[in-house]
């Protein structure tokens, strides 16, 4: 607290004093900044008392006691110590004194991630500001039963969630499929052995609940979700309209996030970039179409370009990385690095001509491959597209470990930012 003594709790709304009308009016307001304010201390915006009074345009007794509010839900911490510990603080109020310092809890609440994908899966603990808190070790197979898949994902994230003792705000699970609203069916998933359509949220959902896990249980695209992400923690800060493509382990995905929520369609299947075709007369893909991204510009594509074939050992990600890493200059895979990088750059020159995003960020292989020749890549999107000649689009890497990890944990903290005190009183 402040040495000013404890600012009025924001929920508190039955001041019954002479000055009651106006100090409800004002906690009143404050109730309805928690979100936003948890929201910026979330995504970084918010590093001080001072930033987060100017960012919601309240006066400081208001930002005070919102911040007080969100201490005492046990989301952030507000640190009052001159010159304390960590950070730069920065200065604010108009004594210039330094300005109270904002953070997330470290001990505070989390949300239980889940990530399948072609090659496995894995569960996690998220804290907010997207800090991974604890994570179980990836398997390597996944079962053609999506039951018995999320059955075993969610029994890791539960013994997690039982060795750090913190409360779960609720689940979040991300698929290598586009998921179609609003049934949460995973519509597609090539890159698995599951059935098409099958109920993936519902199931999710039932095991979370068996494991005794409270809160809502939530699913989406894993490239989707990693672009919420890196959004709202790692490259795409601030970007307007943010496009993300990314390799899987296997396949090629892409998200929109258009001023900071996910663009996903009217039935949550935008932006399958995957099947745009960059060359007609290339492999046959799975959607029945050929020369697709998916195929074309994949962790298989890749090694197969440079003539390599494959091990059972890791995953198919993990070895293209390993030989664009170990061998760039060997003469098959720098043919392979540059046939790629050509695929790709058709593919998003033709996603810059239909959405002028002001920045592209790239995951998984891509990151790995604007690495090995960004003028490239950068020439070829500028080459081949109007938006990109003329002004010239940022391309940047992905820098979140995990990040549709993250993104499954942004799905269950959202209840939380909507309304931190609705979702946790
Ligand atoms: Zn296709």
């Amino acid at each position: 607290m402040n040495g000013n003594g404890a600012p009025p709790r924001v929920g508190d709304v039955t001041t019954p004093s002479a000055s009651g009308t106006a100090a409800r009016t004002r906690l009143e307001r404050g109730r309805g900044a928690l979100g936003p304010a948890l929201e910026l201390v979330h995504t970084g915006r918010a590093p001080t008392r001072a930033v987060l009074t100017a960012e919601l345009g309240v006066t400081r007794a208001t930002a005070g006691a919102v911040a007080a509010e969100l201490e005492a839900l046990g989301l952030i911490r507000v640190d009052s110590r001159p010159g304390g510990a960590g950070g730069t603080g920065g200065t604010g109020g108009a004594q210039g004194r330094p300005s109270h310092r904002l953070s997330v809890a470290e001990d505070g609440p989390v949300a239980l991630a889940a990530q399948v994908h072609s090659d496995g899966f894995r569960a996690a603990l998220v804290g907010l500001g997207g800090r991974i808190v604890a994570t179980a070790p990836g398997k390597v197979t996944v079962s053609a039963d999506p039951a018995q898949v999320l059955g075993a994902v969610v029994e890791a994230g539960a013994e997690l969630l039982a060795q750090s003792g913190r409360r779960c705000v609720g689940a979040g699970l991300a698929v290598p499929s586009a998921v179609a609203e609003p049934d949460g069916t995973a519509l597609n998933p090539l890159h698995l052995a599951w059935p098409a359509g099958s109920p993936v949220r519902a199931i999710f959902a039932e095991c979370v609940k068996a494991a005794g896990i409270d809160g809502p249980a939530l699913t989406g695209n894993d490239v989707n979700l990693a672009a919420l992400a890196e959004h709202r923690h790692g490259a795409g800060r601030s970007a307007q309209h943010l496009l993300c493509v990314a390799t899987g382990h296997r396949g090629v995905g892409g998200a929109l996030v258009l001023d900071g929520r996910l663009h996903s369609g009217s039935s949550g299947l935008a932006l399958e970039v995957g099947h745009l075709t960059v060359n007609p007369e290339g492999r046959a893909c799975h959607c029945g179409s050929r020369g697709c991204l998916d195929v074309e510009a994949d962790p298989l594509a890749f090694l197969t370009a440079a003539g390599r074939s494959p091990g059972p050992e890791v995953s198919l990600l993990q070895q293209a990385r390993d030989l664009l890493r170990d061998e760039p200059t060997e003469p098959t895979v720098r043919a392979a690095t540059e046939e790629l990088i050509d695929r790709l750059g058709l593919g998003l020159a033709g996603l810059v001509n239909i959405l002028n995003p002001d920045r592209i960020i790239l995951g998984g292989l891509h990151r790995e491959l604007l690495h090995a020749d960004p003028e490239r890549l950068r020439a070829v999107v500028a080459d081949r597209s109007l938006w990109g000649r003329s002004g010239g689009v940022p391309i940047l890497p992905c820098t979140l470990d995990h990040n549709s990890l993250v993104g499954a944990a942004e799905l269950a903290w959202q209840p939380v930012l909507d309304d931190p005190l609705g979702a946790l009183a």
